[in-house]
């Protein structure tokens, strides 16, 4: 049974028709991009994983179960985890602050005037290892609204992180950063997806990072899905090429 599985999924939003007839399957513990020109259907397909709204036509199932119409908070309860959509984090406040909230919270501690000291380390065992993921060790003095966008977002990840998610969904990971960050980035998911075993599911623009980390891609295109297959698919496949990143994919896959 797959993680994920969409079929025939749809939306439109009045006369636009956003996706038309996607059908795809995630498999547990898959690296998966999902690449495409502006305006493919990317972060529309996106809010239909994550429940922001639901499908017009089709239906989309996680771990066997329908979740077509679940709420956004249902979901993450279940292990589907946008980064932006979970609490949000808190930029006046550090990196450890922000990682023992969200772990305070994940645990539901958040409202006990009290808690115990046994509680209290298994509090900090938590955080523990959300650092170590994160290898956020040596900033967690650091107030998060100081920080470079980078590291905001590997703090926004770490937050994810202790909800325990079985579907992490990653919007542009790398956008805005510049070369280091990326490579820290890129490297934080492999790890995630290889060492964690967390099926992460990404849309990028950056066909270097797409290319080099990802199991499979799939490629939307004006709503519709044009190929799906691993990056030595996507760059031989002609319809990828004729209708998207042409010589763009070929210098990236040589
Ligand atoms: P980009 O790479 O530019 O972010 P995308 O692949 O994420 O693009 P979407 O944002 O999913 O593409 O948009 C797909 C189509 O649906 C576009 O034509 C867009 O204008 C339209 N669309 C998306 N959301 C809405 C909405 N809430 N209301 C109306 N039209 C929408």
């Amino acid at each position: 049974m797959s993680l994920l599985e969409l079929t025939k999924v749809g939306r439109r939003f009045g006369a636009i028709q956003a996706l038309d007839d996607i059908s795809l399957t995630v498999e547990e513990g898959e690296l998966r991009a999902i690449i495409g020109p502006n305006g493919a259907g990317k972060t529309t397909l996106f809010n239909l994983i994550s429940g922001s709204f639901p499908p017009s036509e089709g239906q989309i199932r996680f771990d066997g179960q329908p979740i077509t119409a679940v709420n956004p908070d249902t979901l993450v309860r279940r292990g589907i985890i946008r980064t932006f959509q979970i609490t949000q984090v808190f930029l006046s406040l550090s990196v450890y602050q922000n990682l023992r909230v969200a772990v305070e919270t994940a645990m539901g501690l958040q409202l006990r005037p009290w808690i115990s000291r046994r509680t209290r380390a298994e509090v900090e065992a938590k955080v523990e290892e959300l650092v170590a993921v994160t290898r956020l060790g040596n900033k967690l003095d650091r107030i998060v609204g100081e920080m470079s966008h980078g590291d905001q977002r590997v703090v926004e990840i770490g937050i994810a992180l202790s909800r325990h998610p079985r579907l992490l969904l990653l919007d542009e990971p790398t956008a805005g950063m510049g070369e280091e960050e990326t490579h820290h980035m890129t490297d934080l998911i492999r790890r995630l997806n290889g060492d964690q075993g967390i099926t992460i599911v990404f849309v990028e623009h950056d066909m270097a990072i797409v290319f080099g980390i990802a199991d499979r891609i799939t490629v939307l295109d004006n709503g519709t899905m044009l190929a799906e297959g691993t990056a030595d698919e996507i760059a031989a496949n002609p319809r990828v090429q004729a209708a998207y990143l042409g010589s763009e994919l070929e210098e990236t896959a040589a």
